[in-house]
């Protein structure tokens, strides 16, 4: 987030009267040695954000201090003196202020801080809250992008990943570190993991039985070797709706089914996926590298429908690393629990400000 704890000193000397010179100058003095202070009670971190605000006023955050909520100031630069703004009592958050922006023709001011926690499935997830204010900054309008809703019920997961010798070992150990990461991060959740590879053969290298006695992914995918061979696709997806998805391999009845499907290239041999429609089993696509067909074809016949929304192309295996929050938010939709706001590929998740103002304006 943009802004620097800095900004308090040099707050107060910009403030500082410049001094009178008869002709125009390339630069401007400041005062270092009379400095007006403005809201000496605030907290600490009062200056954090400063904007300027329509034509005489500045807008100054001042981010909560520990046990602290987080204010904001308006302040009058010729009277010396700042106003707090009202706040709603749900605003009582600790980082408010850590960003300002503001849009000059129509007086708009967001303000925004992070810090917005909710526990879910055993995780905590951190997002921001903005306040929209119009005007003469009364009564803004709260806003709480991208907050995920925890899942609701139970989901069964297999990962099936490609061992064909097209890969690497380093690029077979990142899809491995993927579902490692994967696991980790969602091991307090109500998802059930299994792990099948698929080459020629096919092996189940741990099913959901061995995931309930042992949560832990890298014992459980210590023993992994890479098969090195071909792409047995559809083989490999009628294996895993047919031996892995049963109550054998300890799938569970009454939950939603997804197998997430790692390749780096086009299937060798041909057939269908209808085991897997039949069963329900949400398929979701990831192809690695650039060894697909244009049309990703043989992607989309693997891929759940609609499949623009089922298959993720990347250009690399070092981009597994970042697949992480996209995944999990495809789950939860795919599990029918809602995301309030942007797709984490957004670039606006980046720059709520930006999206929040464009949204209102004219
Ligand atoms: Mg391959």
């Amino acid at each position: 987030m943009a802004g620097t704890p800095c900004a308090f000193p040099l707050l107060l000397l910009l403030l500082g009267p410049p001094l009178k010179g008869p002709a125009p100058a390339l630069g401007y003095n400041i005062d270092t040695v009379h400095p007006e202070v403005l809201a000496s009670n605030a907290s600490r971190n009062f200056g954090y954000q400063v904007l300027q605000f329509k034509d005489a006023s500045i807008i100054v955050g001042a981010p909560g201090d520990q046990n602290s909520t987080g204010e904001l100031y308006q302040c009058a630069v010729k009277k010396g003196s700042c106003q707090p703004i009202p706040l709603p009592a749900s605003a009582q958050t600790a980082h408010l202020g850590m960003s300002l922006a503001s849009s000059g023709a129509d007086a708009q001011m967001i303000a925004c801080g992070s810090g917005l926690s909710r526990t879910c499935d055993g995780n905590q997830y951190l997002s921001g809250i903005c306040y929209l204010f119009k005007g003469h900054l009364e009564q803004p309008k709260e806003m709480t992008p991208g907050f995920e809703e925890c899942l609701k019920g139970n989901v069964d997961l297999v990962f099936l990943f490609d061992g064909s010798g097209s890969m690497n070992a380093e690029q077979f150990k990142a899809i491995k570190d993927f579902m490692i990461e994967v696991m980790e991060k969602l091991g307090n959740s109500t998802i059930r993991f299994a792990a099948v590879q698929f080459s020629l053969d096919v092996k189940t290298e741990f099913d959901f039985n061995d995931y309930e006695r042992n949560r832990n992914p890298r014992e459980l995918l210590k023993e992994v070797i890479h098969m090195n061979k071909l792409t047995e696709t559809f083989h490999a997806i009628n294996y895993v709706a047919n031996k892995v998805f049963t109550p054998e391999r300890g799938a569970r009845e009454d939950v939603t089914r997804v197998m997430i499907i790692i390749t780096d290239g086009e299937p060798t041999d041909s057939g269908n996926v209808n085991a897997a429609k039949e069963k329900n089993i949400v398929r979701y696509i990831i192809g690695i590298g650039n060894n697909f067909d244009e049309s990703q074809a043989s992607l989309t016949r693997f891929a759940s429908e609609p499949t623009s929304q089922f298959v993720k192309v990347l250009d690399s295996f070092e981009k597994l690393k970042g697949l992480f929050s996209e995944l999990q938010a495809k789950i939860y939709a795919i599990e029918g629990t809602w995301c309030v706001a942007w797709s984490v590929e957004d670039t606006a998740w980046q720059h709520p400000l930006v999206h929040a103002l464009d949204m209102h304006s004219p």
